[in-house]
């Protein structure tokens, strides 16, 4: 494999594990506020991330690669209301798509065609979550954050599986 595109999928590997490290930072917060459903979304979604990155592993080791492991940062996102958990993972999700849309140019500069098969997945992927959180979103304003319909919507998230 070209050692440029390793490289990159080297990097999507610690973006992907700095995400499940930055849901799962979301979902203690989450725990801390007893907003269990909450919670709970945050914990899948970081084991979600966790997957992602074992995609790539796995790739990288089928190409013949090599896998590095780059250091994570402590997850500094700023979360004070149910809402900011949200948008929290909308921001970085559009952050982690653009990532993906660079990695796949890359593929393409490199004549990579392997990689940019692999890649399709992450593109349809992240149109997915983006998706799933923006309908979040809508729904979270809709109820509100307290009383019976925001703990409706708590409980809903708790079920995802
Ligand atoms: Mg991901």
């Amino acid at each position: 494999m070209n050692k440029v595109v390793e490289s990159a999928l080297n990097k999507q590997i610690q973006k992907e594990m700095a995400s499940a490290y930055l849901y799962l930072s979301i979902a203690a917060y989450c725990e801390g506020k007893n907003l269990k459903g909450f919670a709970h979304w945050f914990e899948f979604q970081a084991k979600e991330e966790m997957n992602h990155a074992m995609k790539i592993y796995r790739y990288i080791y089928s190409r013949g690669g090599n896998v590095e492991f780059l250091a994570l940062e402590q997850p500094k996102a700023k979360i004070n209301s149910p809402m900011d958990t949200l948008v929290a993972a909308l921001d970085h999700e559009k952050y982690i798509t653009s990532e993906i849309h660079k990695l796949f140019k890359l593929s393409v500069e490199k004549e990579d065609y392997a990689t940019q098969s692999f890649l399709k997945w992450f593109i349809d992927e992240q149109v997915e979550e983006e998706e799933s959180v923006v309908e979040l979103i809508e729904k979270l304003k809709l109820t509100g954050e307290k009383g019976g319909a925001f703990y409706m919507f708590d409980k809903e998230m708790g079920k995802r599986e």
